[in-house]
Formats: structure tokens, sequence, C-alpha cells
């Protein structure tokens, strides 16, 4: 779908806008424009005149972190989750605050939908927003995970790490502000069903699906969930040895075949999410490695 969306912006923002994503420079920008920006899935023309033509697949998501008034910027928590969908590594949540003041900072560094940033983006981009706002990582590794799971079903296990999340926010003396984000993975009912045992909940939360494209503090806390799975990720490769594949495809089966014959099945506790069926398809391939 090809989108086109014009906004008038005055000469710092065309400039801002330029600083951001100056690794798209074009050299051959159009007659009467101040520049052209060609960026994946999405060309951003400016004129001199203060219009700025936004077009491609991509256009609202470039647009939108310059046709946001600032004025109209609430402070707000949000949390989001990693790894629940990877046989290997952890799950991590991460809760965050953001603040109308690092609110711009924020959409400068063009923070967007971590879905739509690759790997390398996010390592880059999370050590800055770690230090811009409070937010509190939380990872639960695999072995954990596996104990945990056997009693739990995966939202009740996301549930809890939410509440965590903020609760250790709140021990870190962080105000939470009156908006909290979560990106929804349950139904509301169901969530507080699931933090029934716990001592402490955090309640008044604001449920929306794909938040992380709507909310700052959801988006910043996605992009830092993420870093804290790709940097135990890492670490999971350089303790093993082994490259591992994302996801939970066949060429998942075959890494986790190799582990288990180099590390025997009872490692794969420690790395991998045992009840995905591709546990099973890794007893198939050790039983009939032809
Ligand atoms: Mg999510």
């Amino acid at each position: 779908m090809n989108t086109t969306i014009t906004l008038k912006l005055p000469k710092e923002k065309r400039l801002q806008l330029k600083n951001t994503w100056s690794e798209g420079l074009s050299d051959s920008a159009p007659e009467y424009s101040e520049y052209q920006l060609k960026l994946e899935n999405c060309t951003i023309t400016a004129y001199t005149s203060g219009t700025v033509v936004f077009q491609g697949k991509d256009a609202e998501v470039y647009a939108a972190a310059f046709s946001k008034p600032e004025s109209n910027f609430v402070d707000h928590a949000g949390s989001d989750e990693v790894g629940t969908g990877d046989y290997f590594g952890p799950v991590c949540v991460v809760a965050c605050v953001v603040r109308s003041s690092s609110a711009k900072h924020l959409m400068e560094l063009g923070i967007r939908d971590s879905k739509q940033m690759s790997d390398e983006e996010m390592l880059k981009i999370a050590p800055i927003l770690m230090k811009e706002v409070d937010y509190s990582l939380l990872i639960l590794d695999n072995a954990r995970y596996n104990r945990v799971h056997r009693g739990n079903n995966l939202n009740a296990i996301k549930a809890r790490l939410h509440n965590q999340a903020y609760l250790n926010l709140k021990k870190k003396g962080v105000a939470l502000p009156d908006l909290i984000v979560v990106d929804q993975f349950a139904p509301e009912a169901s969530y507080y069903r699931y933090l029934k045992q716990e001592k402490e909940i955090v309640r008044g939360i604001h449920f929306e699906t794909k938040a992380e494209n709507k909310y700052l503090a959801v988006a910043c806390a996605s992009i830092i969930a993420r870093y804290g799975f790709l940097k135990t990720w890492q670490a999971l490769e350089e303790h093993y040895g082994m490259k591992l594949t994302k996801g939970a495809s066949e060429k998942v089966d075959r890494d986790a075949a190799a582990f288990v014959k180099k590390y025997g099945f009872e490692e794969l506790r420690n790395i991998a999410k045992l009840h995905f069926k591709n546990t099973d398809n890794v007893r198939n391939l050790i039983d009939f490695p032809f």
C-alpha cells in the first residue's frame, strides 16, 4: 500500500529530519527540493517552502514522529515482552516510563515499532534509551522458564512478568504516571485473574493491541526488551560455541539436534523452551539421524 503524507515543517524540523535519516540522503534530489531521503519503504522529499512529502508503504511510520505536536504529549508508562515465539533464548519483559521532557529526544532518535527495526538498529539505540528513560528489564532464562511453565500457561507467565516489571519501577522510586499501557496479549479480566496470587498488583492499566506503534513508552519497552533478548542470546552462543537460529523453524530443529549431540538432551533446558513442538522434532532427528 502506497501512502503519501504531506506535512508543513519549519526549518529546524526539516534539518532534524535530515539528520535523523542522513544515511538515506539522495544525491539526485528533485528540482526545487531542499533534499530527498531514500529509505526502506519510504521516500521523503523536503522543499524550502516547508512542505515535506513522505511517500511509500511506511510513510506513516516516518511521518509520525514529526506530525505529533509535542505539547500534546502525555507522560505514560508502557510494557512489552519479546522472545515468546523463539524456541531458543529467554523471555524478556520491560516496563518503562516516558515523560514529556524526553519525548522529543526519543522521537529524534527515530524510535518506532521494534518490529520495523533491525536487530543492529536496536542494539545501537537501546543503550541510549536506557539512559533516557526509567525502565525495568526482566529476563526469564530458559531453565526458570521451563520450571515455571509446568504450572502456568504462557499468558500467566507474561502477566506476572509485566506486573513485576511495574512493581520494580515503583521499588526504584519511580512514580508511575496515570496512563499505563500494556501491549495486550490477553483480555483484561484474564490478565488480573493470572495475578490473583500476587502480593501486589498494579491496577488501572490500559490494554491495547499493537500498542508498540501507538505509545512511545511501549515502543521503548519493546526495544529495550529486544536488547535484553539479543544480549542474552549472544552470551548463550558464546558460552556454547554455537550459532543458533531465531524463531521456531525446521532450521531451529536442526540447530537443537546439533546442540543435543554435543551437550546432551538435559542441557537443552538451559537454552530452549521445551514445551515447543521443536523438542519432539529434535527427538525424532536424534533417533533417526538420516
Ligand atoms: Mg507485544
